[in-house]
């Protein structure tokens, strides 16, 4: 059962304390403090843990500070959109808003190579109007003889480009919890020039001990990568992790699955799921045509695959695109043969905007069509 409290409840002001002294009181009841803060108020959720069934609804609504009651049944209790519709996960961070209304585009190194190709990058998206990118530090290599990643040496270096190119937003992946703390320190010390989103790759989505970690700290969100060999509701259990520990300012990415199925893919794309998750949860959806598709090949109609796909993924309400681009592909230290070129960019963000407008369209479309239908 989830307790929805008013609005800006003072967790420490007398009529919460009662509510949480009366609670506590509740045999069989264990409870779990939730926060979602966001962009204009942070809404606290109280959830009942344990024998809930003896609790009648009406009851509970009468506490004070209680707004409203959910009983849930669902597995996913924090992320799950439950019977009544409590709205979407909408956060802000480092001044970018990320939600299930909003849309921003992360194009960026899949791996951090030199200083020149970073600040290549980055001066490209600030020409553009982007404030979000993606700079993969540590990187999960199939062969330990491949290149790893800078690691945290190079930590600095971004992070104060990032700042020089107005960057709010870096996702970067990290696959130990040492580098939330190397990424905390290399922040510290350049003076916060620019935001981090922590990613969790695609081969650790089962890492309980990481997802534990990364989900007890409140700093930065998270880019959860669905696995590419599991179910989604598998994926989505992975978030439930996150959100259970106590972060929620989560978003969910879609990355293809790994299946000879998909060839001549990469991998098998399934943006498919974007309304799919956006229906059984409340975060955000990110889509990565880059690890889906896995090359630069194009249809006869010149449009590359990655943008039929990623144009798909956002005709579907994607709300965020993870993409790799880099300013010479042949000299890529890693996925080299995915990446597009910074000259692609505004042809790229041009098709994005195409999409994410027939989107909207088709979505204010649907609201007549049922506005209507509920007038009948
Ligand atoms: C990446 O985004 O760089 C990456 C390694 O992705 P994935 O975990 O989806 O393979
Ligand atoms: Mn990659």
């Amino acid at each position: 059962m989830i307790l929805i409290l008013a609005a800006d409840t003072d967790l420490e002001g007398d009529a919460c304390r009662a509510l949480q002294t009366h609670l506590a009181a509740l045999p069989g009841i264990t409870t779990r403090v939730h926060q979602v803060r966001g962009a204009q108020q942070t809404l606290t959720e109280i959830y009942l843990l344990g024998d809930t069934k003896a609790l009648q609804i009406e009851d509970m609504e009468q506490l004070p500070c209680v707004e409203r009651v959910v009983r849930i049944s669902a597995d996913y209790r924090i992320i799950g959109r439950h019977r009544t519709d409590q709205g979407g996960f909408a956060f802000e961070y480092n001044g970018v808003e990320f939600s299930q209304d909003s849309f921003n585009v992360c194009a960026g190194l899949c791996a951090v190579d030199t200083p020149e190709h970073v600040e290549q990058m980055m001066r490209t998206l600030k020409a553009h109007g982007q404030v979000c990118t993606r700079m993969g530090a540590y990187k999960p290599r199939t062969s330990p003889y491949a290149f790893q990643g800078h690691g945290k040496s190079c930590l600095p270096w971004v992070f104060e480009l990032a700042g020089k190119y107005d960057i709010r937003v870096i996702a970067m992946e990290i696959t130990h919890e040492n580098h939330i703390d190397e990424i905390r320190d290399a922040l510290e010390t350049t003076g916060h020039p620019t935001g981090v989103m922590l990613q969790i790759g695609t081969r650790n989505t089962q890492n309980f001990e990481l997802l534990k970690q990364v989900g007890r700290q409140s700093e930065f969100p998270i880019l959860l990568k669905r696995g590419f060999g599991i179910t989604l509701e598998e994926s989505l259990n992975a978030a439930e992790y996150l959100a259970s520990e106590g972060n929620s300012h989560i978003i969910f990415c879609l990355r293809g699955m790994k299946t000879n199925m998909g060839d001549p893919h990469r991998n098998f794309v399934d943006f498919a799921h974007v309304p799919v998750v956006k229906r059984l949860t409340r975060l955000p959806v990110c889509i990565d045509p880059s690890h889906s598709v896995g090359s630069r090949a194009s249809a006869p109609d010149r449009v590359l695959d990655m943008m039929h796909v990623t144009a798909q993924g956002i005709v579907a309400g994607a709300n965020m695109v993870l993409v790799d681009f880099h300013p010479n592909p042949a000299a890529a230290l890693v996925d080299g043969p995915q990446a597009l070129r910074l000259e692609e960019l505004p042809w790229f963000l041009d098709d994005v905007a195409i999409a994410r407008d027939a989107y909207l369209r088709r979505r204010a479309r649907a609201q007549e069509f049922a506005a209507q239908a509920a007038n009948e």
